[in-house]
């Protein structure tokens, strides 16, 4: 069997982190997504939520392409993550050219701590290439539309998260 492990903080899950699943699915038997707990990164949703908003997002992927989809929350190395979800592939998603210097130094490092694991790149559909979790969170806060970077149920949760302050703030601006 084949396990994939793709890595990521998914804060929030993106259509690009989507399409990067789904295209990942053919190459692996059990694709194991790895959600970053990140702490230092201060995410802004915390990690049930953004297992469950992964999981939610897999399911339909799961049923279409036939492969199965496990989350798996990782704290460790990520070389030592794939080792103990038994991955021989890691999947990372390319969006531009600013990521593979990043990427390049990660593969080095990793191959020198573990050469049996090869790290697979992926690039998604033109339309979804540049979207990106901060960018998406940063128009969402200031209030734009983000429906065609994220699927409708995480732009609800993004709002949901985001309304708080802008709600209270609107509400005091209205009196
Ligand atoms: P990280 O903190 O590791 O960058 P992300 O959740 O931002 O975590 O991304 C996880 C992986 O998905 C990375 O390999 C990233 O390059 C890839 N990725 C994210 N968005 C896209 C996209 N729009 N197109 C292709 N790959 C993407």
């Amino acid at each position: 069997m084949r396990i994939g492990l793709y890595p990521g903080t998914f804060d929030p899950i993106t259509l690009g982190h989507t399409e990067i699943i789904r295209r990942a699915c053919a190459l692996v038997d059990r694709l194991v997504i790895g959600i970053a707990i990140n702490r230092d990164k201060g995410p802004l949703f915390p990690l049930e939520e953004r297992v469950a908003m992964v999981e939610e997002e897999c399911a339909g992927i799961a049923e279409s392409t036939g492969t199965e989809i496990r989350v798996h929350p990782f704290e460790n190395l990520l070389i030592h993550c794939a080792a103990d979800v038994g991955a021989s592939i890691i999947i990372r998603g390319l969006r531009a050219v600013s990521d593979f210097e990043y990427e390049y130094q990660m593969v080095g490092m990793n191959r020198a701590m573990n050469d049996e694991i090869e790290t697979v790149f992926l690039m998604a559909d033109a339309h979804y290439q540049a979207i990106a979790s901060r960018l998406v969170k940063e128009i969402a806060r200031l209030g734009g539309d983000i429906s065609g970077f994220v699927s409708p149920r995480i732009e609800t949760a993004l709002s949901e998260r985001l309304l708080p302050a802008g709600g209270a703030a609107a509400r005091v601006a209205g009196g």
